[in-house]
């Protein structure tokens, strides 16, 4: 069993791959014969149109982003223990110039330049928060006798970076509780490097997360893991220069960190809609709000500081309903609820609105003009998106027809610099009906190498399709360009010509688009078309408490996903496992090419029971050691027939971290 795939998965919330990214970036770089190139006139022009209709005067959140800073990071290396960086915004000095290049969206530009503010910045009274260590903030409140951590980033080397510079500001006091605001990795990671385990043992740090947090920080992306994992890298970019031509942010912040990623389980957890509970002398109201950014999240209101904090219910942009990786499809109409709860419930008493992404909103009517706002932006796309589907529009028509109105088009909260608007409204459609559109024809449309082969082919043949594409890149139709381009590399990879005008036109659509991780994805499309899937060095690290922390049943629900079908066709297999230090059993079943798992009962003339630890599981899934080897030293005990194990072992596939994505697999797939 390789850790490989789980660690992927447990990755996969953001993308967090464990990768030496300034060397890879360098390295395409200097690889890039083919591209990057500049703004296309058609590009100029769009750029320059944009200009004349943003509200590039509005410069209240420059102002906002600043206010309260005590220190900056600056351009600090954070290193990690084996002397690999682990964080630095080194490399973005290119957006310092107001004005836009015509290879990056305007509006992105402004947002990318205000996701470089960074530092210790005083919010109020008692409430700091840590900016640009990471995607994520860290939010600290000032207790009676020691601090309250609200979610302490990715990984533990940023988050005791960011407590450092804390502390060369304020007294040096204890971390007295850790709050987690929601399941996702960049808001939980880092807590090792905030406080110990042995205090959180002895009852001196309590650790507050919303009811479900643990399930859904270790499970959200398992069974799906590797294949998240893939395509977070076209959506965060972490592959792609940093530089007017590649990545300039992904939304939320600049990017991710890339240090060790911990957990530490909560003693406290939050179950009813609204709780109060006093922490420290500091009176804190939560509020859940599940389903909507993430399934296990709550938003929080100090009313002592008259401080609102939407966890990440409400930053500075539309948010993701899809992320470009992929995921469940989030619900923007329960989304658009708590909105409205939190304006309502909090807005009158509150003169400062954080998050745990982006910057603050000072001043109680801008607080509730904000809110409102946000409120207003998901309920207009959702209820917009249902009204045009009962229409009968398809989802790429529901993308073409649907405009933020200009109301809220002037207000940059609400543009789309995470999420993409087009992109988000095509997955409502997927919440509500799916992927199929309804015409039959689309029922059992061949698939993309089928399809582009027979299409090329009545258009024409490759080189007719390549004359036409070509003149219509020339005229700026690079949407178009890009789809018919694919068809001709999905029909012939090896066609050169057509890879690299593909490419050309990605580049000109990911400059042109206003969302971080629309770019950061035509960028790697670009990328991967010149150059091909990049290698990346070594198996990924998995993280020993997240794979501690994971439900047994799980783990083996995982290995059902593993399982070759057609390979396991005829066999069959029972084993009883038995788990002696958590005192688990389980019965794990092969039979009619599926792997079933039925827990806390074993059966009853099984061909084997493996006895173990859960321990020994752990060691496995951490490459410590494999299988064979529990079973040799005596760490699995086997009655019965132990081949079983070995036979059921080698049904198991191991997933490829890189598979293509914008040109077909080499060949058929296991
Ligand atoms: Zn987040």
């Amino acid at each position: 069993m390789t850790t490989h795939t789980f660690s992927a998965a447990k990755l996969a919330s953001l993308g967090l791959l464990t990768l030496s990214l300034c060397a890879t970036a360098q390295q395409h770089q200097h690889q890039h014969q083919h591209g990057p190139h500049g703004a296309t006139p058609h590009t100029q022009a769009a750029q320059q149109a944009l200009r004349s209709s943003l509200p590039l005067l509005d410069k209240q959140a420059f102002a906002d982003a600043q206010r309260g800073l005590v220190e900056a990071l600056g351009d600090e290396v954070i290193m990690g223990a084996n002397g690999r960086p682990v964080w630095s915004l080194k490399g973005y000095e290119f957006l310092k110039p107001e004005a836009a290049p015509d290879t990056v969206h305007p509006g992105l530009w402004r947002h990318a330049q205000l996701n470089m503010t960074n530092g210790l910045f005083n919010v109020t009274d008692r409430v700091w928060q840590l900016r640009g260590f990471d995607l994520s903030n860290m939010t600290i409140i000032e207790g009676d006798s020691g601090l309250i951590v609200i979610d302490p980033l990715i990984s533990t080397e940023v988050a005791a970076a960011a407590m450092k510079l804390y502390f060369k500001h304020r007294p040096q006091r204890p971390v007295k509780a850790v709050i987690y605001s929601h399941s996702h990795a960049d808001h939980f990671g880092g807590v090792r490097g905030v406080v110990q385990q042995e205090d959180v043992d002895a009852g001196r740090v309590s650790i507050w997360a919303p009811a479900g947090f643990v399930h859904e920080a270790v499970g959200e992306n398992v069974l799906a893991g590797n294949a998240m994992s893939r395509r977070a890298l076209y959506q965060f970019g972490p592959l792609l220069p940093r530089s007017a031509k590649g990545q300039v942010d992904a939304g939320l912040g600049k990017t991710i960190s890339l240090g060790s990623i911990t957990l530490i389980a909560p003693t406290r957890l939050i179950e009813k809609p609204v709780e109060t509970h006093r922490i420290d002398g500091v009176e804190i109201v939560f509020e859940m709000t599940p389903g909507a950014e993430a399934p296990a999240e709550f938003i929080m209101h100090y009313p002592q500081f008259k401080v609102l904090n939407m966890a990440e219910i409400a930053t500075q942009n539309f948010h993701n309903l899809l992320p470009v990786r992929g995921a469940l499809v989030r619900d923007p109409l329960i989304w658009s609820k708590y909105l409205d709860g939190a304006l309502q419930r909090y807005g009158s008493r509150s003169e400062i609105l954080i998050a745990q992404h982006n910057w603050p909103v000072w001043g109680q009517g801008r607080v509730q003009d904000f809110l409102g706002k946000q409120r207003d932006a998901y309920k207009y796309v959702h209820d917009q998106a249902v009204r045009l589907l009962n229409h009968g529009y398809t989802g790429p028509e529901l993308a073409e027809r649907i405009q933020m109105p200009d109301s809220l088009n002037q207000e940059w909260s609400v543009h789309s610099f995470y999420g993409s608007l087009k992109h988000n409204l095509k997955a409502i459609y997927q919440r509500y009906l799916g992927y199929y559109d309804g015409n039959p024809a689309n029922l059992e449309s061949l698939p993309p190498v089928e399809t582009a082969q027979r299409s090329i082919r009545y258009m024409g043949g490759a080189d007719a399709v390549l004359q036409r594409a070509r003149e219509d890149y020339a005229k700026g139709d690079f949407r178009w360009v890009a789809q018919v381009g694919s068809q001709l590399v999905f029909a012939d990879p090896s066609n050169q010509a057509a890879r690299q005008l593909t490419a050309d036109a990605m580049e000109q659509l990911g400059y042109q688009s206003e969302s971080a991780t629309a770019r950061n994805a035509y960028l790697m499309g670009a990328l991967e078309l010149r150059h091909g899937v990049p290698k990346l060095p070594g198996a990924t690290t998995a993280s020993p408490d997240v794979i501690r922390a994971m439900p047994l049943e799980m783990y083996f629900d995982y290995l059902g996903v593993r399982l070759n079908g057609p390979k396991a066709a005829g066999k069959s297999v029972v084993m009883n496992w038995r788990f002696t230090d958590v005192k688990q059993n389980l019965v794990l079943r092969l039979q009619n090419s599926a792997l079933s798992t039925s827990m806390d009962t074993q059966a009853e003339q099984p061909d084997a029971t493996l006895t173990l630890t859960r321990a020994t599981l752990d060691a496995i899934s951490l490459q410590q050691m494999t299988f064979p080897q529990a079973v040799q030293s005596g760490a699995i005990q086997i009655q019965g027939n132990g081949a079983k194990l070995m036979e059921l072992l080698q049904l198991l596939d191991t997933f490829p971290r890189m598979f293509p994505l914008v040109e077909p697999r080499p060949s058929q797939t296991p």
